[in-house]
């Protein structure tokens, strides 16, 4: 989508720190990270959140946790744990209507979150 600052971050017309892209999705650092990792993982295609994904997605957004999970790895977070959190709507807090999952970790967490 030709406005959209996620997309805009993935066609690299808007600076980003991509940390890993394939063909189906881009990871970035967050501008303003909760914890010590704190990236973002995005489908290149454009859905604006959750309640936008069709079952053809089903993949994709399987694709999207897996990329998760390897850049936990990655920054060695598996065995101490991390969060992937998928905000939908304004109870969640969604700010950026370009589907994300956060990649949080590094630091102990609380539940319930806020
Ligand atoms: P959410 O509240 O789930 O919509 O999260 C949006 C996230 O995008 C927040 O954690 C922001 O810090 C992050 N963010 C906003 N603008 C940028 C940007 N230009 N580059 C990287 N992360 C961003
Ligand atoms: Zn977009």
């Amino acid at each position: 989508m030709k406005h959209c600052l996620f997309c805009q971050i993935a066609r690299r017309e808007r600076p980003g720190r991509i940390v890993f892209e394939d063909d189906s999705v881009v990871a970035f650092e967050d501008l303003n990270p909760q914890a010590p990792v704190h990236i973002l993982i995005i489908p290149k295609k454009h859905l604006a959140g959750l309640d936008e994904a069709a079952a053809e997605d089903e993949a994709l957004l399987g694709h999207v946790q897996r990329v998760a999970a390897q850049l936990a790895a990655d920054r060695s977070v598996s065995r101490s744990g991390y969060r992937t959190v998928l905000n939908v709507g304004p109870h969640a807090g969604q700010s950026v209507f370009h589907l994300h999952l956060h990649l949080i970790g590094g630091r102990p967490m609380r539940w319930p979150p806020g």
